[in-house]
């Protein structure tokens, strides 16, 4: 019998079992894959290191005054456990048609003048707009993180921090779409602001919360965007040293086929290979729909199809291409959009990050290491049969498409291809349980963000953390994820976590 046992080492599930085995709960992680970080890890293939999904980073700034809540950095000091990051100048190079073309600079007021020569007539909208998602960072940034569900939290940071509570519940009620709207008319503005809300949240502003896009597009500016040296898994390697080292105990290759549940309580799992472990708590860092259709056992609790809306998955691209095609001063990530009216469609948006220009030693000497990838459907590659001949002919040939529309970032880059790996949401599915491989559950346009689920869900002592949870999607959100369920289960297990 354990304190807790963790379903899943991506972020979500790693972040809350480092902090409840500090803690001094003896935790345990079961992951069925032989590495740990899920969408957010590395692999190598000859001689590269490739991201398998995250790349943009935020929660790394050493400065604790700068950063949204800066949660990283704050974690590691605690596990005391050091992470090299490399910090980027840009979150996003965007690539639109008609020629514009916009870096967001960590520098605030580089970029808000580049949009500024761009749209001189809405000089003072884009200066109040992006005030705005300002003000909902800097109430973010100086309350402490914690479950929204934990009265005594609740209690301390609205005793302390009255105003600012009560102005973020209001700022719940908007979306960053709204906002745009009261301050800015330019339609190829709107567009930017979506395809901005788009970049992170797979939704168009209005659909999007004011809250979140006060982290993504204020913190990069002041936190920043930071990129750990050696690529993403350096992240969930470093939660899993900080996990064993306080005598956590992680096990890969094992998969839970069963939380189980005695009298409404959740009281361990079952493996795949019939194994029983036991425990006071449980937490699935599985979606909602993988864990209350495939773990637990009870068909009413069920997802209903329509509670949520269920982002598309990916398809996705890593190449190794001869060095001499990147020139000097090119950014890490880009967006490239060639026709507005499809930059939402299945594949309109291409997603490209070059790791190596921040990390040369994600390439062999000479090479760099590429990532693209684009939204898609697990019903557009069915009519396939898994590692036929012709499922890997039209993953070749749809990749091939994709580069060939990246040609308008890197001339040369179909020639100067020397490797590549495809993946289609059929893999991303298998790999990490995911269903369809979904980015995960979205609100509906308007729904207020509170309406996520949280930590605790409908069986006793079973809990959730990861991108199905309060705040969403994204590495900084999970993170958030699993600390919130970290606290609330410390303080149930009555040793309440220190604020980071
Ligand atoms: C292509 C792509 C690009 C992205 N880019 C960014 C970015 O640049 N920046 C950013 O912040 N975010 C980005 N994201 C989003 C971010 O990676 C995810 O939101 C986040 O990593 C999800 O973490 P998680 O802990 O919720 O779940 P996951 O990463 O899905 O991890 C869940 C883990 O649980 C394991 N698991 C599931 N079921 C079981 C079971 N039954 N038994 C045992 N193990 C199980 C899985 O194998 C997996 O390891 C990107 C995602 C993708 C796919």
């Amino acid at each position: 019998m354990v304190d807790v046992i963790v379903i899943g080492a991506g972020i979500g599930g790693l972040t809350a079992a480092a902090l409840l085995q500090e803690r001094g709960f003896s935790t345990v992680v079961f992951e069925k894959n032989r590495f740990p970080g899920g969408s957010c890890s590395s692999f190598e293939k000859g001689g590269y290191t490739f991201d398998a999904g995250a790349s943009v980073f935020y929660g790394f700034c050493d400065d604790d005054a700068m950063g949204t809540l800066n949660l990283h950095s704050r974690i590691f000091r605690k596990l005391g456990i050091a992470v090299e990051t490399i910090p980027d100048p840009v979150q996003i190079h965007y690539h639109m048609p008609g020629g514009f073309d916009v870096p967001a600079w960590f520098d605030r007021d580089r970029f808000l003048e580049s949009l500024c020569r761009r749209f001189p007539h809405e000089r003072t909208g884009i200066r109040k707009f992006y005030d705005e998602l300002e003000s909902v960072y800097e109430i973010l940034n100086s309350l402490p993180a914690g479950s929204l569900e934990d009265v005594i939290h609740l209690g301390v940071v609205g005793a302390r921090h009255p105003l600012k509570v009560m102005a973020l519940g209001v700022k719940t009620l908007f979306s960053m779409g709204n906002v745009a709207r009261r301050y800015i008319s330019d339609k190829e503005l709107l567009r930017f602001i979506d395809l901005e809300a788009y970049s992170w949240a797979v939704q168009d502003a209005v659909s999007t919360p004011l809250v979140n896009a006060g982290i993504c597009l204020a913190d990069r500016h002041h936190g920043g965007i930071n990129y750990p040296v050696g690529g993403s898994g350096t992240i969930p390697a470093a939660l899993v040293k900080g996990f064993e080292k306080f005598g956590g105990s992680i096990r890969f290759g094992s998969e839970v086929s069963k939380v189980i549940v005695k009298n409404g309580s959740a009281v361990g799992v079952r493996l795949s290979d019939g194994t029983e472990v036991s425990a006071k708590a449980v937490v699935s860092n599985a979606t909602v729909w993988d864990t209350f259709s495939k773990l637990v056992d009870d068909p009413r609790l069920r997802i209903p199809d329509d509670r949520f809306i269920k982002a598309p998955s990916w398809f996705q691209i890593w190449l190794g291409v001869d060095g001499s095609i990147v020139p000097p001063g090119f950014h890490m990530h880009h967006i490239i959009v060639d026709d507005w009216s499809k930059y939402d469609e299945l594949g309109g948006t291409i997603y490209f990050s070059a790791p190596s220009v921040l990390d040369p030693s994600l390439a062999p000497p000479g090479k760099h290491a590429l990532h693209l990838f684009v939204t898609a459907e697990t019903w557009q590659w069915e009519q396939y049969e898994y590692r036929s001949q012709e499922y890997k002919a039209a993953k070749e040939a749809f990749a091939k498409s994709l580069i060939a529309r990246a040609e308008r970032l890197l001339p040369g880059i179909q020639d100067a291809t020397e490797l590549m790996v495809t993946a289609t949401p059929q893999s991303h599915a298998r790999y990490l349980n995911r269903r369809d491989g979904s980015y995960g559950p979205l609100l509906k346009p308007g729904q207020n963000i509170l309406l996520k689920p949280q930590n605790r869900t409908p069986i006793k002592n079973l809990f959730a953390a990861g991108d199905s949870t309060f705040p969403g999607q994204g590495v900084i959100a999970v993170t958030y994820s699993g600390v919130s369920c970290a606290s609330y289960i410390a303080r149930q297990l009555g040793k309440a976590l220190d604020y980071l």
